[in-house]
C-alpha cells in the first residue's frame, strides 16, 4: 500500500508505539544519504534507531540500477517479512515494489518532498559506513532526465531536485564540528540546478569543513572554472568520473553526452592542473553489439588514463530502456567473453 503524503506518514509515525525502527539500504551514495535523512525524520517524530527484535517499523531504501541490485533489494524485503512478522515494513527507492504484498511504500517523488524538510541534515548519532571515518554524505541533487540508453534511473527518478547552496552551507555548519569531510553526492550532479562550481566555492568560503569530496561526477561538469577550484587544498584529490566506454560507436549507442576525444581532453586537463590526483571510473562491458575492437578501445583508453579504481559492470538489460531493445534484437556476447572482458578491465587496476 502506498503512503500518499507526508501528512499520512507523520500520522502513522505519531500513532506508532513503541517507537523503535531499523533501516536497510541498497545502492548508491544518494540512497545512503537518503536513508540517513529519513532516519532523522523518524527521530524527529520520537523514533529511536534500534537493533531490537521486531522493531515497530523497518525502513528500506531499494536499488534497481542492475537486475542483480533490484533482486537483492526485493529478496531482502521478503526475508525481513519472514524474520520480523510483527514489524511494519516501509520500502522506498527504485526497485519495483509492486512485486511485494503487505508492505507500505513511499515513491521517490514523495521521498524528495519529505527530505526537503530535513535540508540534507542527519545527526551524527545516525551511523553508517562513512561515520567511523568522520565522512558526511551531503545529498545535493536527485533525479535525472538525461536518458542514457541503458539506464533505468530516469524512469524511477524523473523529478529533478536540488539543495540550495545557502541550505547546504547551513547544514554543513551544523555538522562540521563532528565530521572531517563532506561527500557531495547526487544522482546526476550535471543537473544540479544551482551550479556545482558555485556550490563548492560557497562551501569553501563560508564553512570550516576540512575536506570536500564528491560521489560520482559526470564528465560534463568539468569546465575551466571548476577545474581551477579543484586544486584547492580542501578538495580531496580523488575524483570518480564514470566514462562507461572508450568506443565512440558504443558511447553513441549509450547516448552518453561525450566522445573519446572529450574524455581524453578532460582527463589531460585534470592531470595537468591538479597535483597528486587519483582517478576512478565506471565501465560497462558487453553493451549490446560491443565488438572486440570496441572493447579494445575501452581497454586502451583506461590504460592510457591510468585509473586507480574501476567499477566494472557487465551490461544488465533494464526494462523499458532503449538498450534492452538493442539487447533483444542482437546476438548475445557469450559469458566467457564477457567474463574475460571484465577481468581484463579489473586487472588494469593494481589495488
Ligand atoms: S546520467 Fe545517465 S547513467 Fe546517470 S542516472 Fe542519468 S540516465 Fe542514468
Amino acid at each position: 500500500m502506498k503512503i500518499n503524503s507526508q501528512r499520512s506518514l507523520i500520522k502513522l509515525l505519531k500513532s506508532s508505539s513503541p517507537k523503535a525502527f531499523r533501516v536497510f539500504n541498497f545502492g548508491c551514495r544518494v540512497n545512503a544519504a537518503e536513508i540517513n535523512q529519513l532516519s532523522q525524520f523518524f527521530i524527529n517524530y520520537g523514533f529511536t534507531p534500534s537493533l531490537v527484535d521486531n522493531p515497530q517499523i523497518i525502513l528500506i531504501n531499494t536499488c534497481a540500477v542492475t537486475r542483480k541490485g533490484e533482486n537483492e533489494s526485493l529478496t531482502k524485503i521478503r526475508v525481513l517479512q519472514k524474520q520480523y512478522p510483527q514489524s511494519l515494513i516501509i520500502a522506498t527507492g527504485c526497485a519495483n515494489l509492486n512485486k511485494i504484498q503487505n508492505i507500505l511504500t513511499i515513491d521517490n517523488i514523495l521521498k524528495d518532498n519529505i527530505l526537503t524538510n530535513t535540508n540534507g541534515y542527519y545527526s551524527p548519532k545516525i551511523g553508517d559506513k562513512y561515520t567511523p571515518h568522520k565522512r558526511y554524505l551531503l545529498r545535493v541533487q536527485s533525479g535525472c532526465t538525461q536518458k542514457c540508453s541503458y539506464c533505468i534511473v530516469p524512469q524511477k527518478r524523473p523529478h529533478l531536485w536540488s539543495l540550495a547552496p545557502s541550505t547546504a552551507v547551513a547544514t554543513i555548519k551544523k555538522i562540521e564540528a563532528e565530521y572531517n569531510e563532506i561527500i557531495i553526492t547526487g544522482v546526476n550532479l550535471a543537473q544540479y540546478q544551482y551550479g556545482l562550481t558555485d556550490l563548492v566555492k560557497k562551501i569553501i568560503e563560508e564553512t570550516k569543513i576540512k575536506l570536500i569530496s564528491f560521489g560520482s561526477i559526470p564528465l560534463n561538469c568539468f569546465n575551466d572554472e571548476f577545474l581551477n577550484l579543484l586544486d584547492n587544498k580542501r578538495i580531496v584529490k580523488f575524483l570518480h568520473i564514470p566514462i562507461q566506454s572508450g568506443s565512440n560507436r558504443i558511447l553513441k549507442l549509450m547516448r552518453r553526452p561525450y566522445n573519446q576525444k572529450k574524455i581524453i581532453n578532460v582527463f589531460e586537463s585534470l592531470k595537468s592542473k591538479i597535483k597528486n590526483l587519483s582517478l576512478g571510473t565506471d565501465i560497462i562491458v558487453g553493451f549490446p553489439t560491443e565488438t572486440k575492437a570496441d572493447f579494445q578501445k575501452t581497454y586502451n583508453l583506461c590504460r592510457k588514463i591510468g585509473f586507480k579504481k574501476i567499477h566494472t559492470f557487465r551490461f544488465s538489460p533494464r526494462p523499458n530502456t532503449e538498450a534492452q531493445k538493442l539487447f533483444d534484437q542482437n546476438p548475445k556476447i557469450n559469458k566467457t567473453e564477457l567474463k574475460s572482458r571484465s577481468i581484463k578491465i579489473r586487472n588494469l587496476v593494481n589495488y
